[in-house]
C-alpha cells in the first residue's frame, strides 16, 4: 500500500520536503495543506513587490508536488492516532511534516488594533499595505532587523513621508558595527527618511478606528496614518505545543528533524533543530536553511536511512537602504537590539555570536568589509556595497580555511585588504588548495 505524507505548510520547506519525498517514494501519496489562499510563492520577494521592483506574477513558485489543499488550516494534530483535522475532516498520515513557518510578533501598545496598523509576514499584508497607502501620506515604522527596513523603503517607494523610530541607539546593533549603522542611516536620510534614534512608541492615536498618529514615550506626536511593525518573529507552534510534542522557542527536533513524536518531522523557520557538533539547538529564519531543512526532512521521511542536518555556515544577501549587503558567519557585536523582542525575519541566530576574534574592515566609499579574524582563520565577515570578495569570503571561512599566512598582512593592510584577499584566494584556487 502506498505511504501516505501529509505536509503542513506551503512555503520553502513545505515544497522542498514534497520534492524530496517524491523523488524517494514515487509512489507514496503527498497531501500538503496551506492555510494561505495565495498558494506557492517566494516570500523574501514580497518585499520587492512592495517596492514595485517585482510584480505578483513573479513572485510565484511551482505548484508544487503532491496533493494542495491551498487556503485550508490545520486545525489539530493527534499523535497517538497519527491523524490531523482539517476543514473538520480527518486525515490520516504514515508520515507528517510540521512546516508551519513563522508570523510577526505583535505591537503591544494601545492603538495597535486600529485599521493602518501592519506588519509583512506574507503576499496578502503587502496587498493591505498597497490598498492602504493610496489613502495615506505619512508612515511610522518600528522594529529592527531587514524586514523593519524593507517597510521603510516600501513605505518611500510608494509616496509616503516616513518615520523611522529606533528603541536602539543606532541600526541593527547586535549585527552592525556602528560604522556600518551610520552608513545605513546615512543612505536612508539621503532617501528622506526621518529618523528617530532613542526613540519608543507609547500609543497609537485613532480617529474613526483607523490611525491617526502616533505618541512617543517623551510624549512627541508624529501625524501618520499608518505604521509598519517589525520587532521580530516568532515560530508558528501552537499546532505541536497542543499535540504535546516537545517545544522551546520552535518545535524542538533531533539532527535529523524529528520530533520526537512517531512518524512526525519538523522544519524551516518553525523547527528548532539540534546541532549535533555544538549539542545546540537553534533557530534560523532564513530562505536557505528552510530548503535544506525542507529537503532532508523529505528524505528522511521517505528514504530507508536517516541523514542528519549539519549546521552551514549562515549566509545571506540583503540590501539595507538599497546598499547589497552579505553576511557570512559570526559577526556579532556585544550590543543589545532593543527594536527586536525576537529574532527577525532573514536573520541567524548565529551570526549575533561573537567570536574571539579581532575585527578588521577597511572601505572607500560604501564599498565596505569586515572581517572577523581567528588566530588562522576568518571567522565571519560583512560585506557592503561591492560583492567582489563574497565568494572567496565564504569559501575562506565555510572550509575554514588557514590564513596564518596573510594573517599579518590582514591586520595592518587597511585598505589593500581586499587586495590581499583576493590574491590570497586565487593562489590557493590556481594551485588547487
Ligand atoms: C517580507 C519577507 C522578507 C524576507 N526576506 C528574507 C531574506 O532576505 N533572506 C532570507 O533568507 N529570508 C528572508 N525571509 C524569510 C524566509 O522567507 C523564511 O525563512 C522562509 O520563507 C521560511 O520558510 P518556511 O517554509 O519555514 O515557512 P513559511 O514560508 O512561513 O511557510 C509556512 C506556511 O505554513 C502555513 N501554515 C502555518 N500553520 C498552518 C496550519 N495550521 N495549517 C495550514 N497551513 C499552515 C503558512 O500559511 C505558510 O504558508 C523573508 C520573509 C519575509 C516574509
Amino acid at each position: 500500500m502506498a505511504r501516505k505524507y501529509i505536509i503542513v505548510g506551503t512555503g520553502a520547506a513545505g515544497l522542498a520536503a514534497a520534492e524530496a519525498i517524491h523523488e524517494c517514494d514515487s509512489d507514496g501519496e503527498i497531501v500538503i495543506f496551506g492555510d494561505d489562499s495565495h498558494g506557492f510563492y517566494s516570500r523574501p520577494g514580497v518585499a520587492y513587490y512592495l517596492t514595485r521592483e517585482l510584480s505578483e506574477r513573479q513572485l510565484s513558485l511551482c505548484q508544487g508536488t503532491g496533493f494542495c489543499r491551498i487556503g485550508v488550516k490545520v486545525t489539530s494534530v493527534h499523535p497517538e492516532s497519527h491523524t490531523i483535522i482539517a476543514d473538520g475532516k480527518e486525515f490520516d498520515y504514515d508520515m507528517l511534516l510540521l512546516a508551519t513557518g513563522s508570523v510577526a510578533v505583535p505591537l503591544t501598545v494601545p492603538g495597535a488594533d486600529l485599521k493602518g496598523v501592519v506588519k509583512l509576514d506574507n503576499l496578502e499584508d503587502a496587498r493591505n499595505m498597497i490598498k492602504m497607502v493610496r489613502s495615506a501620506r505619512d508612515a511610522v515604522v518600528v522594529g529592527g532587523g531587514i524586514i523593519a527596513l524593507e517597510m521603510v523603503e516600501g513605505f518611500m517607494a510608494r509616496g509616503l513621508k516616513t518615520h523611522y523610530l529606533l528603541r536602539s541607539n543606532r541600526y541593527w546593533p547586535n549585527v552592525l558595527d556602528k560604522e556600518e549603522s551610520e552608513i545605513v542611516e546615512r543612505r536612508l536620510k539621503e532617501h528622506g527618511v526621518t529618523l528617530h534614534p532613542q526613540t519608543e512608541i507609547a500609543r497609537i492615536i485613532g480617529d474613526k478606528g483607523r490611525v491617526a498618529a502616533i505618541e512617543t514615550k517623551s510624549g512627541k506626536r508624529i501625524k501618520c496614518q499608518m505604521v509598519g511593525v517589525a520587532v521580530g518573529v516568532q515560530p508558528r507552534i501552537e499546532l505541536a505545543k497542543e499535540a504535546g510534542l516537545r517545544t522551546d522557542k520552535g518545535i524542538l527536533t533531533d539532527e535529523f528533524l524529528r520530533t520526537g513524536a512517531d512518524g512526525i518531522f519538523a522544519a524551516g523557520d518553525a523547527a528548532q533543530v539540534l546541532d549535533a557538533v555544538s549539542g545546540k539547538t537553534s533557530l534560523d529564519t532564513l530562505w536557505g536553511t528552510a530548503l535544506v531543512h525542507g529537503r532532508i526532512a523529505g528524505r528522511n521521511m521517505a528514504g530507508d536511512s536517516l541523514t542528519p542536518f549539519k549546521k552551514t555556515l549562515p549566509y545571506n544577501i540583503m540590501r539595507l537602504a538599497g546598499i547589497t549587503t552579505t553576511i557570512i558567519g559570526a559577526v556579532g557585536q556585544n550590543e543589545k537590539d532593543n527594536d527586536l523582542v525576537t529574532i527577525s525575519r532573514g536573520d541567524s541566530e548565529s551570526w549575533r555570536q561573537i567570536p574571539d576574534v579581532l575585527a578588521v574592515q577597511t572601505d572607500y566609499d560604501v564599498n565596505h568589509i569586515r572581517i572577523m579574524l581567528g588566530l588562522h582563520t576568518i571567522e565571519g565577515a560583512l560585506l557592503m556595497g561591492d560583492q567582489t570578495l563574497s565568494r572567496p569570503l565564504r569559501e575562506l571561512i565555510s572550509e575554514r580555511i588557514d590564513v596564518t599566512p596573510i594573517v599579518e598582512s590582514l591586520r595592518s593592510s587597511g585598505g589593500s585588504m581586499a587586495d590581499t584577499l583576493i590574491d590570497f584566494w586565487m593562489a590557493r584556487s590556481w594551485t588547487g588548495g
